[in-house]
């Protein structure tokens, strides 16, 4: 297997350092622009594995160069954003991004989400080994229907059951709550942002040992929910 290559798109020279010593360090190959017109080029030229881009770049926003490249690669795109940002990463994710990271972060959560996103990239080509989810004691299968919590059968109404569902297909991955209503509700419910709120609290009683506390189903304050993959 040659090394994953990840392109970089970032004007701060210290978080540039920082990731190239993170992911070098880890066997990827990393390619660094500075602006997103560079970047631009630099993922056209490298045909890279996955792309992490600043949302606050120089000269052009980083919400452009999201959008630029989904009108012609599927490649995955992690979000770089500063805290507090929350309207922008929805931006970035409902504009095609697939995950993101806030800063200040900690090597080991960017590796997770690079991990994430490259297992997304090569689950694409081979639905049926994604048929199958297990993180802790939470099993579901999604080809029998099947949702056990240490080794007990859970009963899921169908709205609990699609929401889950939604969030195993997306394991590892924030979902935010406009993608959460399109695919469990339909395009006519949009603006209906607490029902996600509503069924997610009932998944939780269900399935968690704590609802206040979640070990499954986390909370993304602002953006949607995650569902942790490991
Ligand atoms: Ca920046």
């Amino acid at each position: 297997m040659p090394e994953p290559v990840v392109v970089l798109i970032e004007d701060e020279p210290q978080i540039r350092r920082f990731l190239r010593a993170t992911l070098t360090g880890q066997g990827y190959r990393l390619f660094e622009t500075a602006t997103g017109a560079d970047g631009l080029v630099e993922v056209a030229s490298r045909q890279p594995d996955v792309v992490i881009v600043d949302l606050g770049l120089p000269d052009v926003d980083g919400l452009e160069v999201i959008r630029r490249l989904r009108e012609w690669t599927a490649v995955p795109i992690i979000v770089l954003s500063a805290r507090g940002q929350e309207r922008d990463k929805v931006t970035a994710l409902d504009g095609g991004a697939d995950d993101y990271v806030s800063k200040p972060f900690a090597a080991g959560e960017l590796l997770a989400r690079v991990r994430v996103a490259l297992r997304h990239a090569a689950g694409a080509s081979h639905e049926g080994e994604e048929a199958a989810f297990k993180v802790g004691e939470l099993e579901v299968d999604l080809l029998r229907r099947h949702v056990l919590v240490n080794g007990a059968e859970v009963r899921l109404t169908p709205i609990e059951y699609k929401l889950l569902a939604t969030l195993v297909r997306h394991a590892g991955k924030v979902v935010t709550h406009q993608q959460l209503l399109r695919e469990v509700w339909g395009p006519t419910h949009d603006d209906q942002a607490h029902y996600v709120r509503v069924y997610m609290a009932h998944l939780r009683h269900k399935l968690e040992a704590e609802a206040a506390r979640p070990r499954y189903l986390l909370t993304e304050p602002g953006v949607g929910y995650r569902l942790t993959a490991e």
